[in-house]
């Protein structure tokens, strides 16, 4: 059950307070206390766990200030749509705006590799008009002798870049709780030039202790990947761990699942979930064609199937695109083969426009439908 403050009986009000303590003196209750800020204005929300079925639900809605009672109909008792639920969904991180109804490319390098790479990169999203990239400084690697990523040592100078070409924020995968402080530090140092939202990929999707690590600081917001070899429902809890620790700026990113079914793709393409999780939950979609696709293979029709897979998802709906951009993939030290080349870059950012225009297109026909049925 979620129990819902008017937005001005926020938690420190005597009347937030009384709703607080009615609540604790049940037993079998336990109250957790989340704020939310909205595009207009803060909630307050109470989520109530253990015993819920012997509250009264009229009466805790008649308590002054509470504005709405949510039953909770679904495990994913914070991401999740519940029926009657008007909670403000997304969030503002930097400047950027991120939930359901947006749409943002983050494009960038899979592995920070030097500073000339780094600044070509910057240089030319800059161009292209967008805030947001992708770095990579700590990469989980298969084989151990693989370049594991320059770590900590070249956050200072990708900030810096990052703010000198108007980056608003980089997606930046993290492993363990250290790189989470490690990059705090960098960005406390540098004097925030940028922002950074913190990526749980796919081979950590299920690392429990680095979801609560990460969910209980609120300064930075998460990109947690699917899981490859799990459930669309186990991936979706992971993020609920994010969320229960305090954690709801959240975005769930769909990368493609291993099975051989896939080839030869390198992962087998999952975007028909966006959709669902849309559904399913309140956060924005991210879908990344270049960990799904893998390849710069291009078809008969002269598209590549990176770019298709994008389309796919973007007409589906997502709110994000991840993928991999180098100005030379043959000298990229990792994932060069699945990595866009500079002069496609105008080529994708038009070809996700175009993706993009037919969801509203779909969307306006769907009004259209679903209005005339109701009346
Ligand atoms: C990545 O985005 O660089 C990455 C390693 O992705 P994934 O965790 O999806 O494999
Ligand atoms: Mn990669």
């Amino acid at each position: 059950m979620i129990v819902i403050l008017h937005p001005d009986s926020s938690l420190d009000t005597d009347e937030g307070k009384a709703v607080l303590s009615y609540l604790s003196n049940k037993s079998g209750i336990t109250p957790r206390t989340h704020s939310i800020t909205g595009t207009d204005r803060t909630l307050s929300e109470i989520y109530v766990i253990g015993d819920v079925g012997a509250l009264d639900q009229a009466e805790i809605e008649s308590l002054p200030g509470v504005e709405k009672v949510v039953r909770v109909s679904r495990e994913y008792r914070v991401i999740g749509r519940h029926a009657g639920d008007v909670r403000d969904a997304g969030f503002t991180y930097n400047g950027v705006r991120f939930d359901q109804h947006s749409l943002h490319v983050f494009a960038g390098l899979c592995a920070v590799d030097n500073p000339t790479n780094v600044e070509t990169m910057m240089k030319l999203l800059q161009e292209q008009g967008q805030v947001c990239t992708r770095m990579g400084a700590y990469k989980p690697r298969t084989n151990p002798y693989s370049f594991q990523g320059h770590g900590a040592t070249c956050l200072p100078w990708v900030f810096e870049l990052a703010g000198k070409y108007g980056i608003r924020v980089i997606a930046m995968e993290v492993t363990h709780d250290s790189h989470v402080q490690e990059i705090r530090q960098a960005l406390k140092d540098t004097g925030h030039p940028t922002g950074v939202m913190l990526q749980i990929g796919t081979r950590n999707t299920q690392n429990f202790e680095l979801l609560k690590e990460v969910g209980r600081q609120s300064e930075l917001p998460v990109l947690l990947k699917r899981g490859f070899g799990i459930t669309l429902d186990e991936s979706l809890n992971a993020a609920e761990y994010l969320a229960s620790e305090g954690n709801r700026n959240i975005i769930f990113c769909l990368r493609g699942m291993k099975t051989n079914m896939g080839d030869p793709h390198r992962n087998l393409v999952d975007f028909g979930h966006v959709p669902v999780v849309r559904h399913l939950t309140h956060l924005p979609v991210c879908i990344d064609p270049s960990h799904s696709v893998g390849t710069r293979n291009v078809g008969p029709d002269g598209i590549s199937d990176l770019m298709h897979a994008t389309a796919q998802g973007v007409i589906a709906g997502a709110n994000m695109v991840l993928v991999d951009f180098h100005p030379r993939p043959e000298e990229a030290l990792v994932d060069g083969p699945q990595a866009l080349r500079p002069d496609e870059l105008s080529w994708f950012f038009e070809d996700v426009a175009i993706a993009r225009r037919a969801y509203e297109a779909r969307l306006a026909r769907a009004q259209t439908h679903n209005t005339a049925t109701e009346s």
